[in-house]
């Protein structure tokens, strides 16, 4: 977008009265590998839609001013944005936090505190690390991997174990992880989560440091990060939405639905929300909050690029 579209764009956010929310994962210094690190944006990336936002004049809120906004229909005076980052990365600590102290910048982290506690590694990390890294002919689930075959149909065939892991019934997608580990000896397996320093998650010790930053919040995103679709058993459910809960911030309980698009949540697990206390929870459908939006299915928008695609989805939406 060229300055004076900016410019014309800013002027006319100022008669808007509704705002969104981003979605981001991790903020990295570098990455080494953009296919295994895709849930990270790079600090100077994000810093430049930081910058896109202050030009455009939209006021950085909090997740308790979110909360308040909520009561009122989400009608405000100014326009304006809350970043959100899911699954809890050591990165947000380590490179997203000084960044937003330094703008003065409110967020929320989701965290997936089983993962946490047991200092594991999200599960589409393990699968597109395995597939790119492993060696030999083998077969999992029925997908055959040659030795010789190209880093396009690795990434293909992880992508397709991805997709299929996060939608069989939660035993059975362990079960598929485990096949997946395996195709790695755990030697390697400690080299490359030294050598993915991106993909670490928080400690307890680094989430209670975290937790005490007055500019953060933290809001659950499930234990093992198992994605809520229907064919899910009730009490998995509920464990999941219940597990990170005790992590959260009592004055404004927030939760995001991991994957979060329309499969990954229905009416059972809205009400469940519900009766756990939920004030706001949140999707990956990327839509502006405007008036009447409804507070335990929060649109929010993945946090990439420069900020314009939003504006001018926002402005075309509004006029
Ligand atoms: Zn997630």
């Amino acid at each position: 977008m060229k300055r004076y579209q900016e410019k014309i764009a800013a002027q006319l956010l100022r008669f808007k009265r509704s705002g969104f929310t981003y979605f981001g994962h991790g903020i990295a210094e570098s990455i080494k590998d953009p296919y295994i690190e895709q849930l990270h944006l790079l600090k100077d990336d994000f810093i430049e839609i930081i910058h896109f936002w202050k030009r455009m004049k939209v006021d950085f809120i909090s997740i308790n001013e979110l909360l308040e906004l909520s009561k009122k229909g989400f009608k405000r005076d100014k326009p304006w944005v809350h970043f959100t980052f899911d699954d809890g990365y050591r990165n947000n600590l380590k490179v997203l936090l000084p960044i937003m102290e330094q703008y003065q910048i409110p967020f929320t982290v989701f965290i997936s505190s089983g993962l946490i506690e047991e200092r594991l590694r999200m599960p589409s990390f393990i699968i597109r690390t395995a597939l790119i890294h492993s060696k030999g002919n083998q077969l999992i689930n029925g997908v055959q991997l040659a030795d010789y075959d190209s880093r396009s149909v690795r990434i293909k065939l992880a992508d397709d174990l991805i997709k299929r892991y996060k939608y069989l019934p939660y035993q059975e997608s362990n079960i598929l992880l485990e096949q997946i580990r395996n195709l790695l000896p755990a030697n390697e397996w400690r080299e490359l989560q030294d050598k993915y320093i991106n993909d670490q998650l928080l400690c307890l010790d680094e989430l209670a440091v975290l937790s005490k930053n007055k500019l953060v919040t933290i809001g659950a995103h499930g234990s093992k990060h198992i994605i809520l679709h229907k064919d899910q058993k009730d009490a998995i459910i509920r464990k999941e939405l219940e597990a990170s809960l005790k992590y959260v911030n009592k004055d404004c309980i927030t939760h995001a639905y991991p994957n979060g698009t329309m499969r990954d949540y229905s009416e059972g697990t809205i009400q469940i929300a519900r009766e756990l206390g939920v004030n706001l929870s949140f999707t990956t459908n990327e839509k502006i909050i405007g008036n009447g939006e409804n507070s335990l299915f929060l649109p929010r928008y993945f946090l990439s690029g420069t900020g314009s695609g939003i504006l001018k989805d926002w402005l075309f939406k509004v006029f």
